[in-house]
């Protein structure tokens, strides 16, 4: 089953064309991993898709299970089940972490005509997430990111994945910054989000997480364009080679 499909997607910040036509199919239980250059637009496209305000899409046109994505406002993506994670998580002080992830997970329930959940579900729930993400329950009690560490707020980010199950899951560069263990904790919790009809787009400058959650596509996103698809070894190749081959090839 088709999730998402791009079709030839233009996007600018201000004047300046970033995104300059990318065209990407993602069915059902897919995991597809965004590698490329820094400035090549990989942020901005999950962004676009997310919905997030400061780009103007100009031409193409995005389908998201069965709906035209543009169309739909930030909160309406979010309710659809597509959910983005920041590769620079904002700190709320102001908001305790644990309100803020019974409130999306009630927003969601609303959206599907469902009650709020029960607090002693939620509790349970949030409480076994914490422990699988390897994290301290006080997590929970402390303002939205505030004072977390780089490492810290991927775990966290990845708990609101598990916690909120998205159709589709824009993670971008989740990797960075991470210690070893805490790569493979985070890296198992992508695993688990995997499967079923779940997609995942993972944009990584990375090969070592993807030994981990092992992508059924690679894309190479530069300039704003993919410039060239393969499999999972193809980030092998950019491990071993660098990517100048490939964009002299592409240029
Ligand atoms: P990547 O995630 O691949 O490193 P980005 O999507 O962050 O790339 O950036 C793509 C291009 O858009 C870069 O040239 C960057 O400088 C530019 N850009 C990103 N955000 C802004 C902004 N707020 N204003 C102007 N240019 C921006
Ligand atoms: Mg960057
Ligand atoms: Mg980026």
């Amino acid at each position: 089953m088709k999730l998402l499909e791009i079709n030839n997607l233009h996007a600018n910040i201000g004047e300046k064309p970033i995104l300059r036509g990318i065209n990407l199919s993602i069915n059902a239980g897919e995991v597809h991993a965004i590698m490329g250059p820094n400035g090549s637009g990989k942020s901005t496209l999950c962004q676009v898709l997310g919905g997030r305000e400061g780009f103007e899409v100009t031409e193409g046109s995005v389908q998201y299970d069965g709906q035209d994505l543009l169309e739909l406002s930030t909160e309406e993506r979010a309710t659809a089940g597509l959910l983005l994670g920041f590769q620079h998580p904002v700190e709320i002080p102001g908001v305790k972490n644990i309100y803020l992830l019974k409130e999306a997970l009630n927003a969601q329930r609303a959206a599907l005509g469902l009650d709020d959940i029960d607090t002693f579900a939620f509790m349970k729930q949030v409480r076994e997430l914490t422990k699988t993400m390897g994290m301290d329950d006080a997590f929970l009690h402390r303002g939205v990111n505030a004072g977390f560490s780089g490492g810290e707020k991927k775990r966290n980010e990845i708990l609101q994945m598990l916690l909120l199950q998205p159709k589709l899951a824009l993670l971008d560069e989740t990797d960075s910054g991470l210690d070893i263990d805490a790569l493979k904790i985070v890296s198992e919790g992508i695993n688990r989000l995997r499967g079923g009809d779940r997609g995942i787009v993972l944009v990584t400058h990375y090969q070592r997480l993807l030994s981990y959650v092992e992508p059924d596509f690679v894309h190479i996103l530069y300039q704003g364009k993919i410039i060239k698809s393969g499999d999972k070894s193809l980030a092998l190749q950019l491990e071993a080679e660098g990517y100048q081959d490939i964009l002299d090839a592409a240029s």
